[in-house]
C-alpha cells in the first residue's frame, strides 16, 4: 500500500515583498508537516506572516525560494490552470468576510464551487443540501445572505468549504466577524468536522479559538518560533457523530 503523504508538507519557504532596501521579509524559512485529520491554530501578531502563509499555502500566491507540497502534489511545478484546478479540488476556504455571493440562496452559494468542478445540477444540489445540513442550515437553504445572520452567513461559508470534500480546510480568522455565541456555534462545529477526520487549518489571534485546536503554531516575524501539540481541553460536544456522514 501506498503511505497517504502529508496533506500539507512545506519546506524551507522564504516570502520576499520588494526588493533592495525596502524588502520585506515576510516569511524567513518556514518548514511544517501537517498529517491528514490534524486541526493546526496558527497564531501570532499583525505582520508575523500569518496571511502570506496561509496565502501560498492556499495556493493563492508564491513563495520566494523553498518547495511546498499540498496533498502530495508539488505546487511549484504547476501552472496558473493547474494551480486554480488544485486550488478547487484540495482547499476549502473560510475568510473572516464570509464571502458569499449577495443575491444567491444559500443553496446556490453552496453549489458553486461543485459548478466549477463540473458537477452535474441534481449531484450538486444533493451534495449542496447535504453540507447546509451539516453546519444546521437545512431549514434555510432557499434564503439569502441578507436573509441570514452573520453567524448563519459563516456556517453557509463552511457548507461551501465542505461540499468538495477537500483534503484541507483553510480558515483565515473565521470567528473574526461573529459574536460570542456564533463564534461558540463555529468552534463547534469545527469540532465536529475535526472529530469526523478533516484536516483544518486556521489562523486566529484568539487564545479561545486556538484552544480548540489539537496544535497551536506561533509566528514571529516571518519565523515559526513554537510548535505544540496540546491536550483538548473543550472537546468536541456528544452531537458530533452525526457530522460523521455527509457531504463526502
Ligand atoms: P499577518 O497576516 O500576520 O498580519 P502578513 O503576512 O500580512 O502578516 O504580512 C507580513 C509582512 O509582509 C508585513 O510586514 C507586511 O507589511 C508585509 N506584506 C504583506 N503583504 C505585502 C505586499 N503585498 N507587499 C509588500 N509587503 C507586504
Ligand atoms: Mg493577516
Amino acid at each position: 500500500m501506498i503511505p497517504m503523504p502529508p496533506v500539507l508538507d512545506v519546506r524551507g519557504v522564504t516570502k520576499v515583498y520588494g526588493e533592495g532596501d525596502t524588502a520585506v521579509h515576510a516569511l524567513r524559512g518556514v518548514s511544517l508537516v501537517v498529517e491528514r485529520g490534524d486541526y493546526v491554530a496558527i497564531m501570532g501578531t499583525s505582520g508575523s506572516g500569518k496571511s502570506t502563509l496561509m496565502n501560498i499555502v492556499g495556493c493563492l500566491d508564491i513563495p520566494s525560494d523553498g518547495r511546498y507540497l499540498l496533498d502530495g502534489t508539488d505546487v511549484g511545478s504547476l501552472d496558473e490552470r493547474r494551480l486554480s484546478i488544485l486550488r478547487n479540488r484540495k482547499i476549502g476556504f473560510i475568510f473572516q468576510s464570509f464571502n458569499l455571493i449577495p443575491r444567491m440562496s444559500a443553496l446556490a452559494n453552496v453549489e458553486l464551487p461543485l459548478a466549477y468542478g463540473g458537477v452535474r445540477p441534481g449531484e450538486r444540489r444533493r451534495r449542496a443540501e447535504a453540507a447546509l445540513r451539516q453546519v444546521g442550515l437545512g431549514d434555510r437553504i432557499d434564503h439569502e445572505p441578507n436573509e441570514l445572520s452573520g453567524g448563519q452567513q459563516q456556517r453557509v461559508a463552511v457548507a461551501r468549504a465542505l461540499v468538495t470534500a477537500p483534503a484541507l480546510l483553510l480558515a483565515d480568522e473565521p470567528t473574526g466577524n461573529l459574536d460570542t455565541r456564533s463564534t461558540d456555534d463555529l468552534l463547534g462545529i469545527l469540532d465536529q468536522l475535526s472529530l469526523s477526520g478533516r484536516s483544518i487549518v486556521l489562523i486566529t489571534h484568539e487564545d479561545e479559538v486556538a484552544a480548540r485546536a489539537k496544535r497551536v503554531i506561533r509566528l514571529v516575524d516571518g519565523q515559526i518560533i513554537e510548535d505544540r501539540r496540546q491536550a483538548q481541553v473543550n472537546g468536541p460536544p456528544p452531537a458530533a457523530a452525526r457530522l460523521t456522514e455527509g457531504a463526502r
